[in-house]
This record gives C-alpha cells, sequence and structure tokens, in this order.
C-alpha cells in the first residue's frame, strides 16, 4: 500500500495548512479561530478520504464564510416589503456608507469646536427634527417599544394610562403593548368595548381618575383590521377632550411615517398626529421610514426633555451606528422601503419579464401578476399590484439554501413565486445568477418538476 492509498497517512498537519498564505490572509479577516475550526472539518474528511490531501487548503477557503458574522444576505424575493424576519428595512446604500464611517471613532458626542463633550447625536436629532418640523422636541431610542416603554415610565409611573379595549395590541413574537406598558409599573385603564368606543367614554374615564391619568394613550392596530359595527376616537377629538383636563395624549403610530403616504392613506404619520394635537408620537424607524431599527419620539419640547433626562433612557440609548444610519436614511437618497412602495407595477413586470428570458433554457419560468404586501405589522388591508416570476415549488428549500445568496420567495398554489417588489433592482442580475445555479444544480439531481421541458 502507498502512502497516497491511506488517506490518513496523506493528511496535512494543521500548522501545514494554516501556515499557507491564502489563509493566513483568510485569518487576518475574519479571525484565527473561525479559520482554525473550518481547516480541522476538512482535515476531518480528509482523513475519511473525502478530501483529496492537495485539495484541503481550496476547500477551505470555499467553506469559510465571507465575513465574520453567520448572518447570510438575502435575496427578499416574498414580495414583503418591510419583513420582519428578514431584518425589516434594508438600509439605502447611503446609510450604509455611514453605518461604516461611524464604526470607527467619531465625534458623535463631543464638539470638535471646543474640544467639550456634546450632545450625543446632535446631526441625527437635527436631520429628525427637521423632517418633522410640527415636532418641538425628538429622541431617539433602540426601538418602537423603548419608546413607548420610556414615555410611558417617565409621564405614568404609577398612575393609569387610559386606552381603548380595541387598542390594546400584540406586536409580535408573544409581546403586548398593555403587558409592555404594565411592566413598568403603569395600570392600564381600558375604555370602550372591543369593537366601539366614544369621546364620552375617554372624558368620563379622565373624569374619574383627575390627578391619576398619566397619558391618554392612541395605538395603531397596526396588523390587524376591525371591521363592522365600530367606532374609534381620532386623534384631534381625542387631543381636545384630553387638553381640557390637561392630560397629555401619546399616539403610538408604530410604522414610522413621518408625513402622509398616498399609497398607504390608512396608515397613520406622526406630522398628521401632531398637529390634530397628539403631544408625543412614537414610532419605529425600521418600518416605512426605511431604516435602522429605532424608535422615534416627537412632540412637545418639554416632555421630550422630560422623557429624554429619565434615568432609563440611558438604559434605552441607540449606539453610534444606529445614529449615524438613521441621519443617512433621513437626509439621504430615497431608502429601499419607500422606494418600494412608489414603484410603478409596470416597471415591476418590465423587471419580471427579463428575469424570466435571463432564465429561458434552463428553468421553466413564468412572469404572473403578484400581490404584494407592505409587511413589518403595518397597512394589513393592503395590497400592492406586483409581478412575479413562477419557478417549481421543488425550488424554494434549495434557493433558500444557496450557500452564497439565499433567496427567499413565496409558496402560492404549488409554485414558487419570486415577487420583485422588495427586491432592488440591482439585486435582480443578482436572483437570475442564484436561480441558474440553483436550477441547474438541482435540474441535474432531478428534482421532480424542476429539469425544463424546454
Ligand atoms: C411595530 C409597532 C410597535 C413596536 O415597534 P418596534 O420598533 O418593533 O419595537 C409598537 N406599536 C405599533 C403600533 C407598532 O406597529
Amino acid at each position: 500500500m502507498t502512502t497516497t492509498a491511506d488517506p490518513r497517512r496523506a493528511t496535512p498537519r494543521t500548522d501545514a495548512v494554516l501556515a499557507d498564505p491564502r489563509l493566513a490572509d483568510a485569518a487576518s479577516r475574519l479571525g484565527g479561530a473561525l479559520v482554525k475550526d473550518a481547516v480541522r472539518a476538512v482535515l476531518e474528511r480528509c482523513r475519511a478520504g473525502e478530501v483529496a490531501p492537495d485539495a484541503v487548503v481550496d476547500t477551505v477557503l470555499a467553506a469559510l464564510p465571507r465575513t465574520a458574522t453567520a448572518l447570510r444576505p438575502v435575496l427578499n424575493a416574498t414580495g414583503v416589503v418591510v419583513h420582519t424576519n428578514l431584518g425589516r428595512a434594508p438600509l439605502s446604500p447611503a446609510a450604509v456608507d455611514a453605518l461604516t464611517l461611524a464604526a470607527g471613532a467619531t465625534d458623535v458626542e463631543l464638539d470638535l469646536d471646543t474640544g467639550q463633550r456634546g450632545r450625543r447625536g446632535r446631526s441625527a436629532m437635527a436631520a429628525l427634527a427637521a423632517a418633522v418640523p410640527d415636532a418641538g422636541g425628538v429622541h431617539v431610542t433602540n426601538n418602537g417599544a423603548a419608546a413607548l416603554a420610556l414615555v410611558t415610565c417617565a409621564l405614568a409611573a404609577g398612575k393609569a394610562v387610559v386606552v381603548a379595549r380595541g387598542e390594546m395590541v400584540e406586536i409580535g413574537d408573544g409581546f403586548r403593548i398593555p403587558d409592555l406598558m404594565e411592566s413598568v409599573g403603569a395600570r392600564l385603564h381600558e375604555v370602550g368595548t372591543t369593537n366601539r368606543v366614544h369621546p364620552r367614554d375617554y372624558a368620563d374615564a379622565l373624569d374619574r381618575l383627575g390627578d391619576e391619568a398619566g397619558f391618554v394613550l392612541k395605538v395603531h392596530p397596526s396588523n390587524f383590521q376591525v371591521t363592522g359595527f365600530t367606532s374609534t376616537v381620532d386623534v384631534r377629538e381625542l387631543s381636545a377632550l384630553a387638553a381640557e383636563r390637561g392630560v397629555p395624549v401619546v399616539a403610538d403610530v408604530g410604522s414610522g411615517l413621518l408625513a402622509p403616504h398616498p399609497r398607504l392613506p390608512d396608515e397613520p404619520d406622526a406630522a398628521t398626529a401632531l398637529r390634530a394635537g397628539a403631544s408625543l408620537v412614537t414610532a419605529s424607524g425600521d418600518k416605512l421610514l426605511g431604516g435602522p431599527q429605532c424608535g422615534l419620539l416627537l412632540g412637545d419640547a418639554a416632555l421630550v426633555e422630560r422623557v429624554r433626562r429619565f434615568p432609563l433612557a440611558r438604559a434605552m440609548r441607540v449606539d453610534k451606528l444606529t445614529l449615524a444610519a438613521l441621519e443617512a436614511t433621513l437626509r439621504g437618497p430615497v431608502p429601499p422601503v419607500p422606494a418600494a412602495l412608489a414603484t410603478d407595477v409596470a416597471a415591476v413586470r418590465a423587471r419580471a419579464v427579463a428575469v424570466a428570458e435571463a432564465l429561458a433554457g434552463v428553468v421553466p419560468a413564468e412572469v404572473v401578476d403578484s400581490l404584494a404586501a407592505v409587511g413589518g405589522g403595518g397597512a394589513p388591508g393592503v395590497t400592492l399590484p406586483s409581478a412575479a416570476v413562477a419557478l417549481p415549488e421543488a425550488l424554494a428549500r434549495p434557493l433558500r439554501l444557496d450557500a452564497e445568496r439565499p433567496v427567499v420567495g413565496r409558496v402560492e398554489r404549488g409554485r414558487l413565486l419570486l415577487d420583485l417588489l422588495a427586491l432592488a433592482p440591482e439585486d435582480d442580475a443578482a436572483l437570475v445568477d442564484v436561480v441558474r445555479r440553483v436550477a441547474g444544480a438541482a435540474g441535474s439531481a432531478g428534482v421532480a418538476g424542476v429539469a425544463g421541458a424546454r
């Protein structure tokens, strides 16, 4: 028996493999531990005779992730514009640049002129204030839930928050707004019934509670609709009756629209709520605004200042990366989410036709009409006309498992739909590449229904 015939004896030593300059280079980018683990795994396969000794380094290189995170960049072909499981809003290139810049040492909290401490994130705050001129004060927290929790703590700990029964919503993953508020020491005072609430209900509650009332909360039930025999009290009416009694109104608009959106007429926005008299508005930064995960707090200057100086605010403070990305989202070019919402269906269809043509001969691909959704627990009744490329359903899993660029589509009536509305147009070519590669491999492996008839 020759040495090369015994894989175990021919297997190179770990040190020798790690000394390869290409792996040394990878270790300087990804960290030694990650590369060493990959080398050990490949050497294991080499000893088992599955990898040739002279292919070890190449196999390790192919197995290494491109960055030191296991997160994978996914192509969102679901047709859900703000997809919670895909990290909500993808950032604009300008916001990504800002993130990279902010990752180093910056003047986030230093006044370069005086050399003294400056207000943290002042340029991001200025951008937010400029974007919502109706807000006397602005503040940013880690997310929308944090903004609401902080407001509750600062204004209603040990007091009552008046809220309509039909607005006691669960926001996702089992978290509920009423539980959140009670967990920071407020008592909820429910008014109305599941389907109906009237101005009188709020007024009676406030009269009964007197000084015990911390604020009135108006929650946008962003992820469901109640239809039929319903009535709610709008922010204007609520603000008038609460102001008469000296109680602030806090409007949780959720979606993060700063101004009305023509395609989403039922979605509340910050400017309208403030103009209607809300004292404070809370919202998310990574839904319809299209920015990083954060919570926006906008409104009455004195109240915002009170909330901002409340001790718990320090525990909900956003990091420099968020501040930078938020500022670039607000000041920079239109981010992907608002861009997708503004896309004309004819433009999406033209892209779908081009994608289907690029796949001709590789896999049966057909352009179909599709209905996309806003997602992120927003605009529940709204469908956005879109177009998709329909592929055999059997491709859904292999596309998701693509090592380089997983593609997530939507399975509907036995077909895999790749809806292009939520995908940036500049990613169409990448989508075609992945489908060609995966369909080619699946076709040769005989995955049912994939091998094209043409
Ligand atoms: C999304 C949402 C929240 C929670 O915001 P996060 O940023 O996810 O913490 C709260 N209220 C409403 C109405 C929402 O839509």
